[in-house]
């Protein structure tokens, strides 16, 4: 058992703007506990708290500045935990701050760079790359999704995320066994057995998460996601299991209400405008409490879900963090204070192991077996008829394999028949003898001797008899037990699943996550389980360009007018910079790695020339030393020592370039799907603007009509023209911004019920609620309105 108080961080933001940015500092010295010092200006602080206090002073595990990498921050704060993970202890990392602070940017990372990758991507990079490495244990990787919004839970990886909204899906819902084990019905687990598998995976939640966000329900501030990775491991031929999790956690941002401080109002008594964040801290605050028997965990699901997290059987880490500009100061010294108390709480991390009675029936069975060997042996039950053709040529190649084996431990097992040992032995003697004859007369010799110990062993007693007996039958007891168990855990394991509603996709969440493929039993438990999930785990990684597809292909059926627009929109946005670098890095990876690709080819071809070479080389020196009439060549070959080196150094380079290939496959990848995500959001964003514009175009129709562009454009509300105006200003693409649509009118709604086929082939989103206007005649006007409102704007 490991006993831990939660380990805190903080992470310090670069400032948007310099200018911005408050006083802060952090004094690291080796000898002393880290800490953060923030000083609060007079003037704020008379505004804000009552007892005019300037400086604030918190004490961290670690503090990361500005300029910390993601790497950095991975190496310090998510390596650790992974590794504990790795050797079976349940591990969580959570990211808590206001928004805006970096929590996403921590946890996930920046959609822009392939360095920014944030935990998730790295951790699951670092796990496979152990798991390759030990090839001690068999590991079994599963992968679930949740996001907790409005306290609901959507599962992001439900495959039916497809065709239907984040709110038509069934909700993820927490059951509780009479034992207080926490299960979580609805949540799919899928399995990944690579580190590309379980990247899929991760982005497909994200874009799942991005689609489901509309201007109304900015869900990504809101609300809770929890990455999951489930790790089982086993030793091969051992009956133990260990099972461990690790939460990646992006909280919703901490942002209080009631922060303006009519004077006199304490930074505590904000209250938070996330309900179940004030749930959290309730369960911080009795945690740190010594003496307080219940804590409130029920009140909110997300401190269900974290249970073991916060106070129980898990290590777990928190990362504060901070955006420290002058008018955030107040929400930042709430974080602190926040992690403060929860450095207070205890952990108690076990090692999540259990015995699997499959895998003890099994061992036993074969001990049985070999008992009764014994056991035959002894009664020495006689066989007098003479062994088939067939047995002896078994027995023959049984003994060849036993005589080829490397393995010191290797026994020949031929059963407790007498007939089968004697004739091993005189087939071993016939080798020998054979042998002999070729005048290796050392072996002989020791082998015979030790035949001749083995002929004098006295003959077992009637007591070891006996006591082979009691063995045997005590394994039999334990087998009748250990079935028994077997019968009653799978009644209550469908007497769970009865409980759940015969719901097929409800999984253990909290006691037993899925156990390795090799283990029959539990595998069709697990089948059973989640069977849905199982079956379509396919389904989703091949569907990540369907999806794609979906989402940003939809152009392919926009008419004519819009596509353009669409080609206007995605040139002028900020984000098609991003996507031409990374295109740009792309093609530059793509031809390294086709090099790359080549060189190994190279490399393998010739090493495959010199393996020829040294072969080549040995025929040669055999044919000689036989024509010579020399056994071994006296001096060595200098010819083929020098081959040698060469091949070493070939293989050398091949292992390197190799091992450079697979990490750009890796970045390739990671590179395409944060390409994919920024069409996503592209595509959304455009919807969006067309959508707003149709509905311009609808209010201001007659002017359309009359075709006298200048006049929607005069008549647009202040903060459409400043959205046209930086929309139009190129120079400017960085502060341009796309605002959120208002609800839609009661004209428009009207407008989106008689669909056209183009809104039909468009997913069911809240986005598409949003009327489209879907006729090229109204698609073309708009896209001369545009252009119109472009034109005016460059002759302005
Ligand atoms: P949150 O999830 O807490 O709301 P984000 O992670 O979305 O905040 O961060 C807000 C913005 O700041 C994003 O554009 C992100 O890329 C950027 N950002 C956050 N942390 C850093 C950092 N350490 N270095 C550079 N950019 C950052
Ligand atoms: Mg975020």
């Amino acid at each position: 058992m490991v006993k831990q108080t939660i380990q805190i961080f903080a992470r310090v933001k670069p400032p948007v703007r310099k200018h911005q940015q408050g006083i802060y500092s952090i004094d690291e010295d080796e000898k002393l506990i880290p800490s953060l010092e923030i000083i609060l200006p007079r003037d704020l602080a008379d505004g804000f708290v009552n007892n005019k206090r300037e400086s604030y002073k918190f004490k961290f595990q670690r503090i990361f500045d500005q300029d910390a990498k993601q790497e950095t921050i991975f190496e310090n704060i998510a390596k650790p935990v992974a590794g504990s993970v790795l050797e079976g202890y349940n591990g969580t990392i959570f990211a808590y701050g206001q928004t805006g602070s970096g929590k996403t940017f921590t946890i996930t990372g920046g959609a822009e760079r392939y360095s920014d990758r944030g935990i998730i991507p790295r951790t699951l990079s670092y796990i496979f790359e152990q798991l390759q490495k030990d090839s001690s244990k068999m590991y079994t990787t599963h992968i679930s999704y949740l996001e907790i919004y409005n306290e609901c839970g959507y599962d992001l990886l439900d495959p039916r995320h497809e065709a239907s909204s984040l709110e038509d899906l069934p909700k993820v819902t927490i059951l509780e066994d009479p034992d207080q084990n926490i299960h979580l019905k609805n949540l799919t687990l899928h399995q990944a057995t690579t580190e590309e598998e379980a990247l899929n995976l991760l982005f497909l939640g994200d874009t799942n998460r991005m689609i489901a966000e509309t201007p109304m329900n900015q869900a990504s501030t809101r609300s809770h996601c929890i990455f999951t990775i489930h790790l089982s491991s086993k030793e091969p031929g051992s009956a133990t299991v260990r099972h461990a999790k690790l939460h990646l956690v992006d909280l919703a941002g901490s942002e209080r209400v009631a922060k303006t401080g009519v004077g006199g109002h304490l930074l505590t008594e904000a209250k938070y405008i996330n309900l179940s964040l004030h749930y959290l801290e309730q369960v911080i605050i009795a945690l740190s409490e010594k003496h307080r028997s219940h804590i409130p965990y029920r009140n909110s699901m997300m401190t269900s879900v974290l249970r073991d997290s916060l106070g129980g059987n898990c290590m777990t880490t928190m990362i504060a963090t901070l955006s420290l500009e002058k008018r955030n100061l107040d929400e930042s010294i709430s974080t602190c204070r926040f992690a403060q108390r929860v450095a207070l709480i205890k952990n108690e991390a076990v090692l999540n192991e259990e015995i699997d009675p499959r895998l003890m029936i099994k061992r036993l069975q074969k001990e049985i077996q070999e008992l009764k060997d014994e056991l035959a042996m002894v009664t020495a039950e006689q066989r007098t008829e003479a062994l088939t053709e067939a047995e002896l040529l078994q027995l023959e190649k049984l003994i060849t394999s036993f005589l080829e084996d490397q393995d010191p431990e290797s026994r020949l097992e031929v059963g407790a028949d007498m007939r089968k040992v004697h004739h091993c032995f005189h087939h071993l003697k016939k080798l020998l003898n054979d042998k002999k004859i070729f005048g290796n007369n050392t072996v002989s010799n020791t082998v015979s001797s030790e035949s001749k110990d083995r002929d004098c062993q006295e003959p077992l007693k009637e007591e070891e008899y006996r006591k082979l007996r009691d063995i045997l039958k005590q394994r039999d007891n334990e087998i009748n037990i250990l079935v028994n168990m077997l019968k009653k855990e799978k009644k209550k394991a469908q007497e769970a699943l009865h409980l759940a509603g015969m719901d097929r996709r409800e999984f253990r969440h909290s006691q037993s996550p899925p156990f390795p493929p090799g283990n029959p039993e539990e595998g069709q438990r697990m089948r059973l389980s989640s069977a849905p999930s199982q079956a379509q785990d396919f389904s989703i990684l091949g569907n990540r360009s369907s999806l794609l597809h979906k989402k940003t292909g939809m152009r392919e059926e926009m008419s004519l007018g819009r596509q353009e627009a669409f080609e206007i929109f995605k040139r002028d946005h900020a984000d098609s910079v991003t996507i031409d670098d990374n295109k740009q890095i792309l093609k530059q990876r793509f031809s390294e790695a086709k090099a790359l690709g080549e060189s190994i080819n190279e490399a393998r071809s010739k090493i495959g020339h010199l393996k020829e070479e040294i072969t080549q080389r040995h025929i040669q020196q055999v044919a000689l030393g036989i024509s010579e009439n020399m056994a071994v060549p006296l001096m060595p070959d200098q010819q083929e020592e020098k081959l040698r080196s060469q091949l070493e150094e070939e293989k050398r380079r091949y292992k390197t370039m190799f091992t450079r290939l697979k990490a750009l496959k890796v970045e390739i990848e990671h590179l395409q799907l944060l390409m994919d995500k920024a069409k996503v959001k592209l595509q959304k964003e455009f919807e969006v603007w067309w959508a707003e514009e149709a509905t311009n175009l609808q209010v201001n129709s007659p002017a359309v009509n009359s075709l006298d562009h200048t006049k929607p454009f005069l008549q647009t509300s202040d903060s459409q023209h400043e959205q046209s105006q930086l929309f139009s200003n190129k120079s400017d693409v960085n502060a341009r911004k796309i605002l959120p649509s208002p609800c839609p009118s009661p004209h428009s709604q009207k407008q989106s019920s008689t669909s056209t086929p183009l809104e039909d082939s468009i997913p069911k989103r809240p986005m598409s609620s949003i009327p489209l206007t879907g006729d090229s005649q109204t698609d073309s006007d708009i896209l001369a309105f545009i252009k119109a409102r472009q034109s005016i704007l460059q002759k302005q």
